[in-house]
């Protein structure tokens, strides 16, 4: 006899493919687009105060979250565990179920999360475009570009040799009155992105496109950390202008 060496998941969970979870339901809506209903593979989490490991359910709730495009519109619904805490000493009753997709409080998929990093600093495009191709609001995209900011690695700790330099533009202009003077005040859409270019990881995002910016960047790095950097490429993604440096940082 002859088993099949890959997993059981049904039709619907395959084609969802949402990591660590299983389509219950899936309906056509009346206005064309489609409602797909998930839970999670398995029914138990650690409570957030204490770790201690819960599966006994006090109650189900769903939730609607933000999902990848899957060939048009779509709607995701969560059905999630609250469960009940196992430390008898511990504060917390309840808590809700969180998973590596869907983390505490998230409103979207950590892959749609990917999805927008990757088309906004990977690639460079304006966070309105990307939002829009995504079907989010741009302030999702932007949120999530900020929260990734807060997580760059700490730069001073990797041995980088080549840097690329970018800029591009994550919404229009705006203006802000100031609410003391009444005078108003242009905001710039542009921030300006710092890579290694030999694995792409991004080192730093730093506001507008202005060279005072790049070089306050530059500035806060040690000298043995600028001493290592030998070629800088700036705006990688269209006409390259590289400098090969030796000790000093070129003028961006
Ligand atoms: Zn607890």
């Amino acid at each position: 006899m002859i088993e099949p060496m890959c997993s059981r998941r049904d039709a619907a969970s395959v084609i969802f493919n949402l990591p660590d979870y299983h389509v219950i339901d899936a309906v056509d809506l009346p206005s064309g687009g489609r409602r797909v209903i998930v839970q999670a593979d398995t029914v138990a989490d650690g409570c957030p105060d204490c770790g201690v490991v819960s599966a006994r359910v006090r109650a189900w709730c769903r939730q609607r979250v933000k999902d990848i495009p899957h060939a048009g519109s779509i709607e995701v619904i969560v059905v999630k565990p609250r469960l009940v805490c196992a430390e008898g000493a511990c504060s917390r009753r309840t808590f809700t179920q969180a998973t590596a997709e869907l983390p505490v409080r998230a409103r979207c998929t950590s892959r749609l999360r990917r999805g927008l990093l990757e088309a906004v600093i990977d690639h460079g495009r304006p966070v309105a475009a990307v939002a829009a191709s995504f079907g989010v609001a741009w302030w999702t995209a932007q949120k999530t570009v900020n929260s990734a900011i807060d997580t760059l690695p700490d730069t001073d700790a990797l041995h980088v040799t080549q840097l690329g330099v970018d800029e591009h533009r994550y919404r229009k202009v705006r203006w802000y009155r100031d609410p003391d003077t009444g005078g108003w005040s242009r905001v710039e859409p542009w921030m300006t992105t710092i890579v290694n270019t030999r694995c792409g990881q991004v080192l730093g995002v730093v506001d507008g496109r202005h060279s005072a910016a790049v070089e306050g960047w530059l500035t806060a790095r040690s000298q043995v950390w600028r001493d290592r950097v030998t070629v800088v490429a700036i705006d990688p993604s269209g006409p390259l202008k590289v400098w090969l440096t030796s000790g000093f940082m070129p003028p961006v």
